[in-house]
Parts: C-alpha cells; structure tokens; sequence
C-alpha cells in the first residue's frame, strides 16, 4: 500500500521535492485508520506536516484506504541532538508526533471550499432561472454524463454562487467519495501566482486535476490573464478528458466576455449555456418570503408585496433590505408594517427611482463590452463599437424620458434619424435572438432599472 501510494506522490510533485521530503519516509505499520510513519529528523517532520499531510492523507484515500490518523515518528539515531529534552511538553513521546484528521463523514475531505450553506431547497426557481435551475439539477444527478460543461451566466446577486454550490453539495450528499472543488477564478489565479513564486506547479497541477468536480466561479475574471488562461485551460482539458464535471459561472455569455481566448470560449460553448435573468416580480416575492422566515421575520403580505415591487432585482440586495428592515423591527420592537419598511427604505428608494442619465448609460454598456464611452458617441462602424452604440441608443430611449434630437446630442451631435434607426434595429433583433435580449436585461440589470 505505501509503494502504491509512493508511486502516486512522485507523479504529483516535483521530482526534487519527491525525492528530498517523500523518499526518505519510512512506512511502519497500518492498523485500522492509522497509519504509522518514520522520518529521519524533527525538520523534516514539521516540513512534511505543513506541506504534504494533505496531500499524503489524499493520496492514501485515492486508493482506497480510509485513513484518519497518521503518525509519525522520528528515527532514533537523529533525534536526540535535534530535540532538546526541555522543549517537550511532559507525557508525549518525544520521538513521535500525530496527525489527527478529524474523523469526519468521509465526504468532508473533499469538499474543498464549498458553501454548505447553499441547497437546492433553498433555491427558488421561477421564469427567470428555471433553465439553469433544471440544468443545475441534472448535472447534479448525473454528474459529467449529461451536460459538461454547464455554464452558468446572468448577473450580480441573481444567484450564481448559489446554485454552482448546490450542485456541489448535492452530488457530495449522493456521492461521498467524489472529490468536489469550488473556487472563484479569481482564488484559481492567486494560487496559481503562489504555486509558480514557490515552485510548487507540480502540486497545483496535481490538485486540480484530480477532482471529480471542479466548479469555478466568476470566470470573467481570468479574462485578459494570459497564464491563469492557459493553465485553466490544460485544467479543462485534462478534466473534461477524464470524463469529470466542470461548471463555469460568469456575469456574461462566454462571446462577451472581453480578453477571452477563443479556445476556452470555444470549449465554454461545447457543453450548456445557461442564463439566469433577474426575477420577476412572483419570484422575488417567493424568495423574499422564503429569506424572511429563514430570518425569523414576521412580513405581512403587503410588504412583501411593496418590496417586491417597487425595488430592485438584484436578489442579494433585496435580501439586505428585507434584513434592514427586520433588525429595524427587532430593535425598536415594534412589527413590519408598510409605513415601517417605506420609512426604512426611504433614501434607497429615492435613489432607485431618480431617472438615470443617458451618461450612465453609456458608460454602463461601455464598461459591459470593455471599450471606450468616446468609442461609443462616435461615429466610426467598427463592428465591435456598432452593436454597443446601439445598445446604449436603444436604452436611453427606454430608460430615460429623452427625446430623440436630445438622444442624438448626446451621442456626438446624431441626426434623429440615426437614433431612430439604432432604436428599430434593437428592437427588430431582439425579437428572434433570445441571447442579445437576454444581453440588454443584463445591463439594465446592471444599470438597477
Ligand atoms: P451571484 O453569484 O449571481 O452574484 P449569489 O448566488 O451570491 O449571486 O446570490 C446572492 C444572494 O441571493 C444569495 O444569498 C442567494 O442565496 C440569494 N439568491 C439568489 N437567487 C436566489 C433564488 N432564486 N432563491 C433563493 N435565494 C437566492
Ligand atoms: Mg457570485
């Protein structure tokens, strides 16, 4: 068993590091979920117990063997100049140190950086998310048979996070012995930055291509990190070979995101693509319904109903309001009533009903399609800067009370007509291609309207 596991250790790590910290540890005995160990001095020992516990604990469950404890013990020969007799603390043998891993459900030693506080129970499904809802669930139940990879986009606070761990913790709940990883892109690269300073690519590697299900969260945010792509991208590709699960959350379709390389979009498109849409006004009221009770909060009817009204559609915010409200209740000890929540709300609902400016529109969509807001009053036909323009043109008339020659003065001084003609193209698009709709929600989403 130890040799099996030795062979795993030298493919994971760096032959150098193999051979000065794994090689010299001698194999005792294994009794039940102990393993014992010997290594030649105290350094080492620390060493080991920093750097590779994890890993050797990994590797041993990997194949097979249910191992709790390992102990290890440091050969006789060495120990006595290394360990002074007045360090140690009285009754613990002095040539010997334990590693407890906590014997929990197997599961939990490999459940790396889930939120277990997010199910699918607490999810509520509506129109606005019931495809990546379904979605979610199959690849939960049928993990890397159905839809691989599942790609999730939509918004901030709409629930992305939310349901990318449910998966996680679902497929753990049936499958205790799948290795499960959530990590937000950005974690991906900071690790990925720290494993390259120490030379430790080997073990990072290692890591991630070993998991069962790896979910990553927030992938825009890799977009234009040339290295973080690449090794995500031989991540993706060693997984998706094996035949294990990948998820990929982001705020936009993998076509919009800025500084992407074709060939993960590519692989992005080859699996699912699902959208999350902000709610409706039943959804929000079922979620809010939902928050309130988990809160412990007693919300009349109508108040749900006024807050699911009157604002936003970002779920994440809702649910602070409905907390604002719920601890202004508590600390004046008086129930939720409409005056109440309308009192509390009163600055946020102001701001959220002040008319937006054309300017923040522009500079909204600009930001959404990484260009320049100048790119996008001018008049050059570059296709990159046409669709945005005419985002931004189609909007303003939306959501702002504008008039069509003032809409034109704030696009670079345009004639009516080429506002006109913006408007018809949007509106005429959008009828048969749900994505660019499903793109201009995003942006009003982002615009809070
Ligand atoms: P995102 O990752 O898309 O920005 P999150 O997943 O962090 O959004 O969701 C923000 C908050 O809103 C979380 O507390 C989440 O539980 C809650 N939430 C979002 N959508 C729903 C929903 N459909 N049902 C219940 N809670 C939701
Ligand atoms: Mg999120």
């Amino acid at each position: 068993l130890w040799q099996e596991t030795l062979v795993h250790l030298e493919q994971a790590l760096n032959p150098q590091h193999f051979t000065t910290w794994i090689k010299p540890i001698r194999f005792v005995s294994l009794k039940k979920d102990l393993i014992q160990l010997e290594v030649p001095n105290r350094f080492v020992l620390d060493w080991i117990r920093i750097h590779y516990s994890q890993l050797i604990q990994e590797t041993l469950s990997n194949i097979g063997a249910v191992v709790y404890r390992i102990q290890f013990s440091i050969a006789t020969q060495n120990s006595d100049s290394i360990l002074p007799e007045n360090k140690l603390s009285p009754g613990i043998n002095k040539n010997q140190q334990e590693i407890k891993i906590e014997p929990q459900p197997r599961s939990c030693n490999y459940a790396f950086n889930l939120n277990s506080k997010y199910s699918f129970d607490e999810f509520v499904s509506g129109s606005s998310n019931q495809f990546a809802y379904a979605a979610a669930m199959a690849v939960a139940n049928n993990p890397a048979t159905t839809y691989n990879p599942l790609f999730i986009y939509g918004g901030v606070g709409l629930g992305k996070t939310h349901l990318v761990n449910a998966i996680g913790n679902a497929i753990l709940r049936k499958n205790p012995d799948m290795k499960v990883c959530y990590y937000t892109s950005e974690k991906f690269m900071n690790e990925l930055i720290n494993s390259l300073r120490y030379a430790k690519m080997d073990e990072f590697r290692n890591k991630f291509r070993t998991m069962d299900v790896l979910l990553i969260d927030d992938v825009q945010f890799i977009a234009g990190k040339e290295r973080t792509q690449e090794e995500f991208f031989h991540t993706f590709n060693s997984l998706y070979e094996s035949h294990k699960q990948i998820v990929v959350t982001s705020d936009k379709f993998p076509k919009e995101i800025p500084g992407l390389e074709e060939r993960l979009r590519s692989r992005f498109e080859w699996g699912l693509i699902a959208d999350i849409q902000a709610p409706d006004m039943e959804t929000k009221h079922a979620i809010l319904k939902m928050k309130a009770e988990q809160n412990g909060i007693n919300l009349p009817e109508d108040v749900a109903l006024f807050l699911a009204n009157s604002i936003s559609s970002n779920v994440r915010e809702l649910e602070g309001f409905l907390v604002r409200i719920g601890a202004f209740a508590s600390l004046t000890s008086t129930p939720v009533t409409l005056t109440m929540a309308r009192e509390v709300l009163k600055d946020i609902l102001v701001e959220k009903n002040r008319e937006l400016s054309i300017e923040e529109i522009q500079k909204v969509v600009a930001t959404y399609y990484n260009i320049k807001v100048s790119e996008i009053k001018s008049s050059r036909r570059l296709k990159v800067l046409v669709l945005p323009r005419q985002i931004a043109m189609y909007l303003s008339r939306q959501l702002t009370s504008y008039s069509y020659p003032e809409i034109g003065e704030r696009f670079g001084g345009k004639d009516h007509s080429t506002i006109i003609h913006a408007i018809k193209k949007i509106e005429k698009a959008i009828e048969n291609d749900y994505q660019l709709s499903a793109t201009i929600n995003n942006i009003k989403n982002a615009l809070a309207h």
